[in-house]
């Protein structure tokens, strides 16, 4: 049986191993900014292509909604994907991670975070002790975008109404944002990501935070000093609402 201690034995060399040597926290940047509740604008329904019903919006549980909208084409990435990837985990999840959208291995294997991104990913909420299986994970848009670009706009407006009943259906307490283009997909929010870290917004009744997108993280190293920093503080977050 593992103990505590080799439990944050086994904790602090996760950390080592994802976040290099030269971690330190202070409580002062633990500290989390109020911000007052944001407004979200209602999307509106695309002009383009829709092509099925708005049956989705009174399914009772994930895997009805999946099957309600897993053969989608209601914007142009249905037409090119391999498989569709609705999310995964626990469908009561405290914790929602929102990322941006399938790539490569996603299209194929159906299942969000599943790359080197992934096991970043995987890793990451390890070091704040989630397991993957307990959080639940998505993305702003179902299908890839070809050659892994960002979602286009009107992509992204046509696929949120479906993460928007995801949300509703799990009721997470907190949702930790993975980059640019999921904080625009949730919040609407075009603001740099310098700008909007450490700082906490409301999705209706979620706590909001944010930190950079994994499969960034791989091109930038240097930014893991400041996921450490987006995460301890989602972490201490999550402590408050739920003190063990
Ligand atoms: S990305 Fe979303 S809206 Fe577009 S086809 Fe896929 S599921 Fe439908």
């Amino acid at each position: 049986m593992t103990s505590k201690k080799d439990e944050i034995i086994r904790g602090l060399e996760i950390q080592k191993e994802i976040f290099g040597d030269d971690l330190f926290c202070t409580r002062e940047d633990l500290e989390i900014k109020k911000e007052p509740a944001i407004k979200i604008s209602k999307v509106s329904e695309p002009s383009f292509g829709f092509n099925g019903t708005e049956d989705f919006r009174s399914a009772a549980s994930l895997e009805e909604l999946n099957d309600q909208i897993c053969n989608c084409l209601k914007c142009p990435l249905g037409k090119g994907r391999n498989k569709f990837v609705f999310g995964s985990g626990n469908p009561k999840a405290r914790v929602m991670v929102i990322g941006e959208g399938p790539g490569a291995e996603e299209d194929m294997q159906g299942e969000p975070f599943v790359g080197r991104a992934g096991k970043l990913l995987t890793d990451i909420l390890k070091a704040i002790r989630f397991e993957r299986s307990e959080v639940y994970i998505a993305n702003i848009v179902k299908c890839r975008p070809p050659g892994n670009r960002a979602p286009l706009l009107e992509e992204i407006d046509a696929c949120f109404p479906y993460l928007e009943k995801q949300i509703e259906l799990i009721k997470p307490k907190l949702i930790l944002l993975l980059g640019a283009t999921a904080v625009l997909g949730l919040l609407k929010k075009k603001e740099s990501m310098g700008s909007l870290r450490g700082k906490v917004f409301y999705y209706g009744q979620s706590k909001v935070m944010i930190t950079y997108h994994p499969a960034y993280l791989l091109r930038n190293p240097n930014s893991k000093r400041a996921t450490w920093e987006d995460v301890q503080a989602f972490r201490k977050l999550y402590d408050e609402i739920y003190p063990s």
